[in-house]
């Protein structure tokens, strides 16, 4: 069995008159994640890490934000494509573990959605995806409430 292993990273900027998307769950907080798509950052590092793992290059290359296809997009559906990217090559996710960093909302309560969200359209169970929340400690832009970032890992397999 071959195994690889990627890792992905995005920040979005905060802003009033947005929606808060976040593993594909929409959350209530006065502000949103800024971003030519719907800007889910989570969903964002892990469609990196993916396609990290396969050297595939990363998200900005098959959904550039100068394209008006992707404005607004839903970015479970472009995962969902990055996902058949993957599959046609034989590759199966084993796991993904990932962060997301936010001083504001607390994100706990809605993890497990997010979790059961992704593994729908992944085709995975809700075991195999980790997704944990932490505070900036008041640190940086993230810490300041300006931004989301967060950090995923994967590990694929092919027989
Ligand atoms: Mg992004």
């Amino acid at each position: 069995m071959q195994i690889r292993v990627g890792n992905g990273y995005d920040i979005h900027q905060l802003a009033v008159g947005r929606k808060l998307i976040l593993g594909g769950v929409e959350i209530a907080h006065e502000k949103g994640l800024l971003g030519h798509s719907d800007a889910d950052v989570l969903t964002h590092a892990i469609m990196d890490a993916l396609l990290g793992a396969l050297s595939l290059g990363d998200i900005g290359h098959y959904f550039p934000p100068t394209d008006d296809k992707w404005k607004g997009a839903d970015s479970l559906m472009l995962l969902s494509q990055v996902n058949h990217l993957i599959q046609e090559q034989g590759w199966r996710i084993g796991n993904i573990d990932s962060v997301i960093v936010a001083e504001r909302p607390k994100l706990k309560p809605h993890l497990g959605e997010m979790r059961d969200r992704l593994a729908v359209i992944l085709s995975l169970t809700p075991d195999q995806i980790g997704i944990k929340a932490t505070t900036n400690e008041k640190l940086d832009a993230v810490g300041r409430e300006e931004a989301i970032s967060a950090h995923a890992v994967v590990l694929l397999t092919r027989n």
